[in-house]
């Protein structure tokens, strides 16, 4: 059986002591509601990462994320944290390829290749983030566009490799907007992802592997998207910096 997922999607919002505020109400919903079954991953900026890990702890249920990592092993690159380095204080998770690390920093599907295989390399799981415009879903080539984005950039890997990947299909035109892609346009592009997953790696490892839904998703929205048979679960932006609503959204299942 594949994983239920719901990750926090934090971008660049929070202060520490916000950070740490919000990640207790977590835990603790966390564990009052009892909840079970979906593992949550929490996605901050670099500098809470540590912290947040602590706050954690060794719960069983919540990992911890970051937003990206380096395409370098290490060295001389100012600014830049290898996924080395995040793994050295468990981190298990990295998002890749976020619709907004392509458009404002321009990474393009080789760069994010190389991302992968150091996310695997340290031994991360990447969420790795795939999705059209609004241009492209008007002009109706939003799965050759999707599929090719996970050609470029995933389709280098072993069936082992692949087997550790999580994918969020993320319509842009759906981020940050409050525009919902319907449940019924999730289900499709997710049965055609797993269908071109299938197509490369086989159907039992398509089968295995989670697909994630990204997109103004909201307690109120998330019921429908996650009842649908190929969405697995959801990358959560906005909604994630409200303890109760994210809380919601993962008792959704
Ligand atoms: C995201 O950016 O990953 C995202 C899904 O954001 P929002 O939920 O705010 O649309």
């Amino acid at each position: 059986m594949r994983k239920k997922i719901v990750a926090g999607n934090w971008k660049m919002n929070l202060t520490f002591e916000e950070g740490q505020q919000l990640t207790s109400e977590i835990v603790q919903m966390y564990k009052d509601e009892a909840i079970q079954d979906v593992t949550v991953v929490l996605n901050p900026p670099y500098p809470h990462l540590y912290a947040v890990n602590k706050l954690v702890g060794d719960l069983v249920g919540i990992a911890v994320g970051a937003q990206n990592c380096s395409d370098k092993e290490g060295g001389a690159y100012t600014g830049e944290v290898s996924a080395k380095i995040l793994a050295s204080f468990g981190v298990s998770y990295v998002i890749l390829g976020h619709s907004e690390r392509r458009e404002y920093f321009k990474e393009d599907h080789a760069l994010l290749a190389t991302k992968v295989n150091q996310a695997l390399s340290h031994g991360l799981t990447p969420i790795f983030c795939c999705g059209e415009s609004l241009e492209i879903r008007e002009a109706g080539t939003q799965e050759e566009t999707v599929k090719a984005q996970l050609t470029a950039s995933l389709f280098h890997l072993s069936p082992e490799e692949f087997a550790k990947v999580v994918i969020a299909y993320e319509p842009i035109w759906a981020i940050g907007t409050g525009k919902t892609a319907s449940a019924d346009q999730a289900q499709e592009m997710h049965a055609a992802l797993r269908a071109h997953l299938a197509s490369k790696y086989g159907a039992d490892l398509a089968a295995q592997t989670s697909l994630l839904y990204g997109g103004s998703a909201n307690p109120g929205n998330a019921k429908e998207l996650f009842g649908k048979p190929d969405v697995d679960g959801g990358l959560i932006g906005g909604a994630s910096l409200k303890s109760r609503d994210f809380i919601e959204i993962i008792k959704s299942f």
